[in-house]
């Protein structure tokens, strides 16, 4: 099955078809379809196209018309079907065909981020037949599937007859579980596959074998808990969601910390399951919140697909199989689990919609948040956008009515209430006990009286590593990465100066790359450091530390866990620890400099900086004793660090809107950002100047509908050895700044090599 050049007489018996092909093209290509093929392909297939000298996977995305006879001998043939049935159904190749025509991105790049791997079995074959260089998205690993014996109960309660006391136990857990794996049944009795084919044998129980994707958030067997009694609030916006189940809408849902949004979430999804819906639930970073997984489980048994970036290329393939026959209804997942192919999608959850992680940064830049709107618009699907401190975009389309807006305004537990929080103005505190400004004496007093009631502490510190940055006392200067225009982290476990940016690193002790002096100085501080000085301050504590370090060394979710079994009396970490966490025994939560993400260059630094201390302070007091909270600020007038210590979400967001306004950055407006990078500083820069002349000859530029914002160098001028320059498109319609993207979207299809261009609409990144 070599490439095939059509004569004229065989194009008249050919169908064709629109295939979308994973280069930087924003066009389709059209291909005959072999009459042995005929029957295989169709809309949605992945296939194997000759494109220039490679064989590419592509993906059919329509019926063409056949091409003009002068020009046929030009159209080439599908080579292959790449799946035993189409990757996409319908309702997801039109979705990912509005969202690639909203973002302005190549379709087949679209598609193939959204896309499984291949079956590892058909790759194979295709390698057999000389298909050996079909792209990346076709080199899944080989993972062996695991099997899962599971002991399924075929009677609902313990059989009159006599049975044995280890029969009985085995019994009466299968039966309370409904279905339980058999090495779950280890603790009951010493053998439990006998015991199990003894009641086999008796039909009561049936034994099956399942493919299991080997997944630890299934490690262990699903928690028990009782589901609790929604509150008022709780139960108002269960109503006001289900009413519209099967017909479609969109929802944000504002409960504040530990009001129980995710208990609203499980009733929506339990009354959803029951009408033969299905469901799609999005969280941050599925690697922090086993919790909430567990909390599903016990709910709905395991037939849930948890999308996660540690599930190989195999497993994710069975849990896409799977959705998309219906035999699982409900996909949890990180952003790429919008595209999980749920069938009969009825509900699209976001939670903690307002997380930066739902932006994918590079090569598909999309908002997943708003995709899922997008997704389950089209589907009829209601969408739920929950957060104790939703994104702004979120909040202004909830004051337009495109939003209904619902509100959990208490905390669900009974005697859980927001904890109160006091600022610590440090630049009128003297320093504290250990003579460190950073750790002042009422953060200390309130640490001490926590350990002391053996209770337990969270301290947040946004920078990871002993100290930011070094100075070298030979030359005066701040050790910068040689790649990157960032400065050198000190790691002192690791002994490394290390960029945070690209892979360098260098010895802890130098020498300097400018002097070769080794007279180094450390300043600033991060979360080792922290973490050291803590442990002197308190020997007899345990402190842990969480940050990007520890979670690569020991898993990410291990120290939540630990901190949970109450092993952990002090937590210091990075943004990891604002996240999401229930840990009924933490009191106190300490932020040691509130002020410290409000002087990023970026128009939602205030944002930011008041979603983070809000999610942080939500952490504290959430079981039956009262929490604390300690902001160490040198801004203590700041808006974003006065509304945050007030709780006062909506005094926020109308503050923050009215600068947003006068400044005109969204929601207030909208933006593109095109950005540009090469090796050559000034070729960059060139490059970068042509895209923004030809955004400023346009005539939505010269009426001032649109404006061109730089260029400029970006904040981080260079990064992994390449220079950076951007601008904006801005207006205040999508309309408008569509037409001008579109412009440097064709140019951008014309190549601007050796330098790197991009399109990034609804930016949120500004370095
Ligand atoms: P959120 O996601 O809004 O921060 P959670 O969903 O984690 O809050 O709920 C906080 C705690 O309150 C959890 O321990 C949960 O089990 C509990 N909870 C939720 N709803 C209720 C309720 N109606 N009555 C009692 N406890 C509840
Ligand atoms: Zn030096
Ligand atoms: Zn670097």
């Amino acid at each position: 099955m070599s490439t095939l050049d059509l004569t004229a007489a065989e194009v008249a018996s050919q169908r064709f078809v629109s295939v979308a092909i994973p280069v930087p093209l924003r066009r389709l290509f059209t291909y005959a379809v072999p009459a042995q093929l005929a029957g295989a392909i169709e809309i949605g297939s992945r296939v194997a196209v000759p494109f220039g000298r490679r064989k590419v996977a592509g993906y059919v995305v329509a019926a063409a018309p056949p091409p003009d006879a002068a020009i046929s001998v030009k159209v080439k043939s599908v080579a292959a079907v790449l799946d035993a049935q189409p990757v996409f159904d319908a309702e997801l190749l039109q979705f990912l065909m509005s969202a690639a025509d909203y973002y302005m991105h190549p379709l087949g790049d679209v598609l193939r981020t959204a896309a499984p791997a291949l079956e590892t079995r058909s790759l194979s074959q295709l390698r057999q037949q000389g298909f050996l260089e079909l792209g990346e998205s076709l080199t899944g690993r080989r993972v062996a599937v695991r099997t899962l014996r599971v002991v399924r109960a075929l009677v609902d309660r313990l059989p009159e007859e006599r049975i044995g006391p280890s029969q009985a136990r085995v019994l009466a857990r299968v039966i309370e579980r409904r279905e339980v794996p058999v090495q779950e049944l280890l603790p009951l009795v010493k053998n439990p596959n006998a015991v199990a084919r003894a009641l086999a044998a008796k039909r009561w129980v049936a034994i099956e074998e399942r493919d299991a994707p080997q997944d630890r958030f299934f490690a262990q067997a699903a928690p028990s808990e009782p589901a609790p009694t929604p509150n008022a609030a709780q139960q108002a916006a269960i109503d006001a969601i289900v009413a519209k189940l099967g017909q479609g809408g969109g929802f944000l849902l504002h409960g504040i910390t530990g009001s129980g949004k995710t208990e609203v979430y499980l009733r929506i999804i339990a009354e959803a399951r029951a009408r033969g819906l299905g469901a799609l639930m999005l969280v941050p970073e599925i690697a922090l919140t086993p919790q909430l997984v567990a909390r599903f489980r016990a709910r709905f048994g395991d037939e849930i697909a948890v999308l996660h970036s540690e599930l190989a290329e195999r497993e994710r393939a069975v849990s896409w199989q799977a959705l998309r026959s219906g035999s699982v209804r409900l996909a949890i997942g990180a952003r790429s689990a919008l595209f999980a192919p749920v069938a009969r999608l009825g509900v699209v959850i976001v939670d903690e919609e307002h997380d930066a992680s739902f932006k994918q940064e590079d090569g598909f830049r999309y908002q997943a948040r708003d995709l899922a709107l997008l997704r389950a618009q089209r589907a009829a699907a209601v969408c739920v956008l929950g957060s104790a401190t939703p994104a702004l975009e979120s909040y202004q389309l909830a004051q337009q009515n495109r939003l209904t807006y619902l509100q959990l305004p208490e905390r669900a537990s009974a005697r859980a209430v927001l904890p109160p929080i006091e600022i610590v103005d440090l630049n009128n505190m003297r320093s504290g006990p250990t003579g460190a400004y950073y750790l002042s004496a009422p953060l200390m007093a309130a640490i001490r009286d926590s350990l002391a009631q053996k209770e337990q502490v969270i301290l947040f510190l946004n920078r990871r590593g002993f100290a930011p940055s070094m100075r070298c006392q030979g030359c005066g200067e701040l050790l910068e990465c040689p790649a990157c225009s960032v400065s050198l982290t000190k790691h002192r476990r690791a002994a490394r100066l290390r960029c945070h940016y690209c892979d360098f690193h260098m010895p802890a002790h130098g020498p300097c790359l400018r002097c070769k002096s080794t007279d180094l100085i450390e300043l600033g501080l991060g979360t080792e450091r922290l973490e050291d000085e803590l442990r002197a301050a308190f020997p007899s504590a345990n402190v842990a530390r969480l940050d990007r370090d520890t979670a690569a060394a020991e898993g990410t979710g291990a120290a939540v866990e630990r901190l949970r079994r109450g092993e952990i009396d002090i937590l210091v970490g990075t943004q990891m620890v604002t996240k999401g966490h229930d840990i009924p025994n933490v009191t106190v939560v300490g932020v040691i400099l509130a002020d410290q993400a409000l002087a990023f260059p970026d128009f939602r630094a205030h944002e930011r900086t008041f979603q983070l201390l809000t999610q942080v302070a939500g952490r504290a007091g959430r079981g039956d004793r009262p929490g604390r909270v300690l902001f160490q600020t040198f801004q203590p007038e700041h808006p974003a660090i006065v509304h945050a210590r007030t709780h006062d979400y909506l005094g926020f967001c109308r503050w923050e809107l009215r600068v947003r306004r006068e400044l005109a950055f969204p929601p207030a407006s909208r933006l593109a950002a095109v950005r540009v990078d090469a090796g050559d500083p000034l070729q960059a820069n060139r490059v970068c100047q042509m895209l923004a002349d030809l955004a400023r000859a346009h005539r939505l530029v010269q009426s001032d509908a649109v404006q061109v914002l730089g260029p400029a160098p970006a904040p981080i001028e260079r990064l992994r050895g390449r220079y950076r320059f951007r601008f904006l498109l801005r207006a205040r319609e999508r309309a408008a700044l569509r037409q001008v993207a579109s412009v440097i979207a064709r140019r951008l299809d014309d190549g601007v090599a050796p330098a790197r261009a991009s399109l990034d609409i609804d930016p949120y990144s500004m370095l």
